[in-house]
């Protein structure tokens, strides 16, 4: 069909036929700067360039994007790529167009006449990428427009909002089933970061991708550090973690709205600057705060779940949660928004009994049907088993993935500082009694009273005092009972009545426990969180990955940086990502073949920015 087209003759590919076509290597080299492919980039694009379908299964950060960006810059035409958001499609053609790439978007955001310019530059041949969304490639107006063009690819990204599976459907993917017919012989790629069997045989179903090849990659994040603290102080706790970052931008989840506002406010109070975001505040000042967040540096975002989402900042530093997200899938997700760029990150979350008892509410208070909501229950309780695991944190992330990760991590809480466990069988007999004892009516704070041998209002009204389980539980602490007490809940043993105001129930599990079938190995809660950092072990701050003085000629950089992003409004990672700044300031380069050395440096970028961070480079060197 395309040959039978008049245009397509005249059209892009005269450059190409007199130069060789580009070949993936210079391409990665001399645009995106970057000295080697990642993991499994390169036979996907091979396999494009070759003229094969691919569907790509990676995780965030893995660098999907350069899977389908260089296959069409190395084939005649242009690459359509599908995207189902405006913002991650104004993130995408801009990260491009300061490689020196010639992209666009065409959606509802530009006006007519900007519209025709970029439809104009696509049908001169000068464009090499265009990012549209699947509503508008489902017009027929535009499909004609298409059958102008010569087209290099097709990439659909986000593919898995084609299966009504993930929460992210949009019936509007259906429609890229079309694509095969319509478009013989033009090569399909479906890349997403969502990678569970149903989700998959969807995409592949759905987009006629049966004959394309499947690359999948472990779905770990090894750059991103997972902590999960128990929550004591959570104001303190997170200002310590705050420390760790200064300077640096990340997210600060919480469940509330109010929340968001109260931890938003305090932390301004307290020096960090912070904005907030959720879906009640007015969207003009919900966009600014977006904005700020991708363009500053050193910016605190506190904002519910519905943050995110069309979010592609590389150089989210850390998450943090304040509550537990509702399943280990959300954890991942929201943590997954740190690090993409590949440098050190951290996720870290405080949480305590409080947060399950929440949940659970919210489950119970819903409006689903009863097996959805025994689903939900079932999707928490993984997540519990995470937090109070005393085992390496990726490798249960991943197990629950279905993935075996070889060895503990080396790179989270537990495996950083090991934590100590000890047989809680008589403590789970003791706390499960009382709350057998009391009527199973009680939340912990209660049972955890009448254990101690407390003297308040309700043990006396109830006469709890009179029980045998009456001050039984004195060996420990109040803190290390409610740490039984979570590890039980998340063990299964013990569960939160939500039809009885939060009460606590024993599990059929329990039997086992007090016939002494069955031992409980509990953790011991770590005194306080800090992680201690030995010399040769992977850092979680980038910063920490310079020595001292590097250190300080990367602070210029990033000055520098800030100045050129400012300039240009452009957010900092568009100039070049940490990384890259980090490897400036280690090789010092004092010329171009020595800055383009460095991984991340481009010929474009060199040409725009080369100069300004040389010049810095000499003034650090000559000590001005
Ligand atoms: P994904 O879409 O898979 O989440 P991206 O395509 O956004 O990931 O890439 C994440 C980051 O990794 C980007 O900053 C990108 O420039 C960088 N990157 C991609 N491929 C490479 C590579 N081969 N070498 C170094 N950095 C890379
Ligand atoms: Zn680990």
């Amino acid at each position: 069909m395309l040959a039978s087209q008049p245009l397509s003759a005249s059209a892009p590919d005269q450059s190409l036929s007199t130069t060789p076509p580009a070949n993936p290597q210079e391409v990665l080299q001399s645009v995106f700067g970057y000295p080697d492919f990642r993991g499994r980039q390169r036979e996907v694009i091979d396999t494009l360039v070759a003229g094969g379908d691919a569907v790509v299964l990676f995780p965030t950060g893995a660098g999907k994007s350069l899977c389908y960006q260089i296959p069409a810059l190395c084939r005649p035409g242009i690459g359509i790529v599908i995207s189902p958001l405006i913002a991650l499609m104004k993130d995408q053609v801009g990260a491009l167009t300061g490689a020196g790439v010639e992209a666009a978007a065409l959606n509802s955001s530009l006006s007519a006449e900007e519209q025709d310019a970029v439809r104009e530059k696509a049908r001169s041949g000068a464009l090499k990428l265009l990012y549209v969304t699947p509503e508008r490639l489902a017009t027929e107006g535009f499909r004609r427009f298409l059958d102008t063009l010569k087209i290099a690819l097709f990439a659909i990204d986000e593919a898995h909002c084609v299966s009504q599976w993930g929460h992210d459907f949009r019936p509007e993917y259906l429609s890229l089933t079309a694509l095969r017919e319509r478009y013989p012989g033009v090569p399909r790629v479906a890349l997403t970061a969502t990678a569970d069997p149903h989700t998959r045989e969807d995409i592949i179903a759905r987009l006629q991708l049966g004959e394309a090849e499947v690359f999948s990659t472990s779905f770990d994040r090894p750059n991103i550090r997972y902590e999960i603290v128990e929550r004591t102080n959570q104001r303190q706790q997170l200002l310590d973690f705050l420390a760790r970052h200064k300077d640096e931008s990340g997210i600060v989840y919480c469940l509330s709205r109010n929340k968001v506002e109260d931890i938003a406010e305090w932390l301004n109070a307290k020096g960090v600057r912070a904005l907030p975001y959720h879906a009640g505040l007015p969207a003009e000042v919900r966009a600014a705060n977006q904005d700020a967040f991708l363009l500053e540096e050193g910016l605190c975002l506190v904002a519910t779940v519905a943050f995110g989402m069309g979010i592609d900042k590389p150089d989210v530093r850390f998450v943090a949660h304040l509550d537990l997200p509702s399943s280990v899938e959300a954890y991942y997700q929201e943590t997954g928004r740190a690090g993409r760029d590949g440098a050190p990150s951290e996720a870290w979350m405080a949480y305590g009994m409080a947060d399950m008892v929440q949940r659970r509410r919210m489950i119970a208070e819903g409006d689903a049907p009863e097996e959805i909501k025994r689903a939900e229950n079932s999707k928490l309780n993984s997540l519990l088993g995470i937090c109070e695991t005393s085992g390496c944190r990726r490798q249960a992330l991943l197990a629950h993935f279905g993935e075996i990760y070889p060895k503990p991590c080396g790179n989270c809480d537990t495996c950083l500082s090991p934590v100590e466990t000890w047989d809680g069988t008589e403590a789970a007999q003791k706390f499960m009694s009382a709350v057998y004892r009391t009527d199973q009516r009680f939340g912990t704070g209660h049972i955890v009273d009448v254990l101690l041998g407390k003297e308040t209002d309700k043990i006396t009204r109830f006469g709890h005092d009179k029980l045998s389980v009456y001050g039984i539980g004195q060996e420990h602490s109040q803190k290390v009972w409610q740490s039984v007490a979570r590890q039980l809940v998340a063990a299964g043993l013990v569960d939160v009545d939500h039809a009885n105001f939060g009460a606590l129930i024993l599990t059929e599990d329990a039997r086992a426990v007090f016939r002494g079938e069955k031992a409980v190995p509990l953790r011991k809660d770590r005194a306080a969180a800090s992680l201690k950092k030995t010399r040769g072990e992977r850092s979680a701050q980038l910063a920490d990955e310079l020595d001292p003085e590097d250190r300080q000629l990367f602070e210029r950089l990033r000055r520098l940086r800030t100045q050129i992003a400012r300039e240009n409004e452009v957010p900092p990672y568009v100039v070049f990502p940490d990384a890259t700044l980090a490897g400036i300031a280690k090789a010092r380069p004092g010329t171009y073949t020595a800055l383009l050395e460095v991984s991340g440096v481009g010929q474009s970028k060199l040409e725009k920015y080369g100069r300004e961070f040389i010049e810095v480079v000499e003034a650090f060197e000559a000590g001005v």
